[in-house]
């Protein structure tokens, strides 16, 4: 193992953009050379492990045969075909494996590239649903603060107001309704005082909201908050008091990160239209969905123009959707709610001991994903190169320092990636 696992690669550095990076002084990146388990292997031999999933993404792993499998036997078939006019088993035989885990309600599929992409669809749903019956003021929509729901622009106008991109795209943007995000976590009692707000939303602008967007339980890269189920019950009362649709963005929280299949499921709510992303494919590539109800998607291809306008290059793209079934299926067919619940089990007890510590804020774990909140914003460089000096995969934003680690993580493996990230913590209190 190398003292140096940092690759500085020229062309990368001078050429390639990375996410959230500046173009002329980027953070450093490591060279990956491949990936199997819960384990990256640096081009180095570095071999670290994964506490990100990739981004909530890889839920199997990496380079698992079964999803190899799919892909490739899909390859042999075709990689891809427009979905305009054509149709194919994988997508038929997707769709038929998401309507039976999806809630109840969800009848119409809508296949789009991108999580982000996704929130586009379900907004422009949501405003083309009222528009057709002609309420045409109804055109705005709402959502909570410290909420996260992509990168491009509609999903960038619902994404929190000050940590989002508002200020920089400033009036550029639409000017979306907010309201506070509830403070009674989710292992909290209700407090009922969380809906004040919430309600004078609805009595006062109902008439121009579409929809009401919402990531249910889970608050992801907004701030990896866990809020209490009974807001999305009071948030289901008023939307159907007030004729206003409901949006799930359950990207980050579907196939089972939560402890539940999806995290409606933890309050009992289902949404008009739900966007799924992010886990759909195993991580292997980019795959969204959004499913909407018989009812939303029958009134909206009422009257005109009759269709939904909205149709990607790669929609239900062959090679993506036969390894979107092949993991679902690989999911469904094992007991994945025991392996959270291991999961869970084991990061509670393993991150308790740094609530303790003054440093901390917060420490939560709900299904695989365990967060230790810091006082003040830590630097992800410096971070970032002491989880890989000692073999895990972390990578912290603003206060947060969190993991959710790939389903497939050993007791034993697990128990070294929160044994090196406590110590990395720790380290951070002694040198205050
Ligand atoms: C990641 C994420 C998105 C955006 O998905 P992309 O695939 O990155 O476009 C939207 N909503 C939530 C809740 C997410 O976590």
């Amino acid at each position: 193992m190398s003292n140096t696992p940092l690759n500085m690669d020229a062309f990368d550095r001078e050429h390639l953009w990375h996410p959230y990076t500046s173009a002329v002084d980027p953070l450093p990146v490591y060279k990956v050379s491949h990936a199997h388990g819960s384990t990256i292997v640096l081009e180095d031999g570095t071999e670290l492990i994964d506490g990100m999933s990739s981004w909530w993404c890889a839920i199997h792993g990496y380079n698992h045969p079964v999803l190899n499998q799919a892909a490739s036997d899909q390859l042999q078939k075709m990689s891809h075909v427009m979905f305009g006019g054509f149709t194919h088993d994988p997508a038929i035989e997707l769709g038929k494996l998401l309507l039976r885990i999806a809630p109840p309600s969800m009848d119409r599929i809508f296949y789009a590239d991108s999580g982000s992409v996704a929130v586009e669809v379900a907004l422009k749903m949501a405003v083309q649903y009222w528009a057709v019956q002609g309420k045409t003021q109804k055109q705005n929509i709402a959502t909570i603060r410290q909420g996260y729901h992509g990168d491009t622009w509609n999903a960038m106008s619902v994404c929190d107001p000050v940590t989002g991109m508002h200020q920089i795209f400033g009036t550029s943007l639409p000017t979306r309704l907010f309201v506070p995000a509830p403070e009674s976590g989710f292992y909290d009692p209700w407090d009922a005082a969380d809906t004040h707000e919430l309600e004078q939303l609805f009595a006062t602008n109902h008439h121009e909201m579409a929809a009401f967007i919402i990531e249910p339980i889970v608050q992801g890269a907004g701030g990896m908050r866990f809020y209490h189920p009974q807001y999305l019950r009071e948030l289901k009362r008023l939307c159907e008091q007030y004729g206003v649709l409901l949006i799930f963005d359950e990207i980050a929280t579907g196939f089972g990160r939560t402890g539940k299949m999806f995290a409606w499921e933890h309050a009992g709510v289902e949404p008009d239209i739900m966007c799924i992303g992010k886990g759909l494919t195993g991580g292997y590539m980019t795959l969204s969905a959004v499913l909407a109800t018989a009812q939303v998607a029958e009134l909206l291809s009422s009257g005109s123009p009759g269709v939904f306008m909205h149709g990607p290059t790669f929609m239900g793209n062959p090679l993506a959707c036969a390894v979107a079934r092949s993991s679902t299926e690989l999911l469904l067919a094992q007991d994945w709610q025991a392996t959270v619940q291991r999961i869970d089990a084991q990061l509670t007890e393993a991150l308790a001991p740094a609530k303790t510590w003054s440093w901390v804020r917060d420490v939560r774990v709900l299904g695989t994903i365990g967060v230790i909140e810091m006082q003040d914003p830590v630097d992800m460089a410096v971070l970032q190169k002491e989880f890989v000096r000692r073999g895990i995969w972390v990578r912290p934003f603003g206060r947060l320092v969190y993991i959710m680690p790939p389903y497939v993580i050993s007791k034993q493996e697990l128990h070294t990636l929160t044994r090196e990230l406590l110590a990395v913590v720790q380290q951070m209190g002694a040198g205050q």
